[in-house]
């Protein structure tokens, strides 16, 4: 078949696209042949290397993929040949404490598809049939694709960690990202407010579009002074951040008092300030 390879880190000219194995499929595996995968963050992440971060080289990448079955090992009985399926990327061991409490994600053998094994950038991806969910008609495969990392990682943050209520007040940074939009979707879901920051005036028609009932220009506004208007100086009950050092501080304080935050990511950088006296005194 054909895949997207990396077999060292680096720029695009990493990505080589060759021939390879169509992969096993193990009596409780299922074969996707692939329709349409996602660029998430963490794709570029997985081809660039970090730093002290060993990937499974050589591998192919792409976390998220959607596609039709193209075979079923010999236990499988949940799908069939044919069917439109998308996958769920997170594998874990299935019997320890945390799988079975139902926070998979924190098993300690938690991996993710296209970051630790081989992912959706191929003809086809060999999962374990339990990662197999079905596709209703009306989804497209590129809109499955584009979803599962994104509103996985939007709802853990804001349902799991943040347990957001009903009329509470969210600011959603870098609402035009995958997992911004995602935020901004699930924080409405649950009956929020959301306040959105975007540098974009695209990304800005795109979030009023989702349901964004405020939107903060970060390039020409100051997100903090904006938050504190909005709010009558409260400030927001939660903050869903993935951009790490460059607004974190000003996060902190846009908090209202027994407010919460959530971070997915540091894309801006990892080592941030935190003046300890908004953390205890909010
Ligand atoms: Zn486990």
């Amino acid at each position: 078949m054909k895949a997207i390879c990396i077999h060292e880190h680096g720029g695009l000219e990493k990505l080589i696209y060759e021939d390879v194995p169509v992969p096993d499929v193990g009596p409780n595996d299922v074969l996707v042949e692939v329709k349409a995968t996602s660029i998430n963050h963490l794709d570029l992440w997985v081809r660039q290397g970090l730093p002290g971060v060993k990937f499974p080289l050589p591998m192919i990448p792409g976390v998220d993929a959607a596609g039709i079955v193209a075979d079923a090992g010999s236990e499988v009985r949940h799908v069939k040949r044919g069917d439109r399926v998308v996958v769920a990327q997170g594998i874990s061991c299935g019997h320890c404490r945390q799988c079975l409490s139902g926070q998979d994600n924190l098993c300690k053998d938690y991996r993710l598809i296209g970051e630790h094994r081989d992912g959706g950038d191929a003809q086809f991806i060999a999962v374990p049939s339990r990662n197999i969910l079905a596709l209703p008609e009306k989804v497209s495969f590129e809109s499955a694709a584009a979803t599962a990392l994104v509103f996985l990682t939007a709802w853990q943050m804001l349902v799991d960690r943040a347990n957001v209520r009903p009329g509470e007040d969210v600011l959603i940074h870098g609402v035009g990202s995958g997992v911004g939009s995602a935020g901004l979707q699930v924080a409405k879901i649950l009956g929020a407010r959301v306040l959105v920051t975007t540098s974009s005036e695209t990304k800005a028609a795109k979030a009023r579009e989702l349901g964004a009932d405020e939107i903060i220009n970060s390039r020409s506004q100051n997100v903090l002074s904006e938050t504190r208007r909005l709010t009558d100086k409260r400030g927001v009950d939660v903050v869903f951040d993935h951009i790490g050092a460059a607004v974190w501080e000003d996060s902190i304080k846009a908090l209202a008092k027994g407010g919460r935050l959530v971070t997915c990511g540091a894309t801006s950088g990892y080592e941030a300030k935190t003046d300890l006296r908004y953390v205890f005194y909010k």
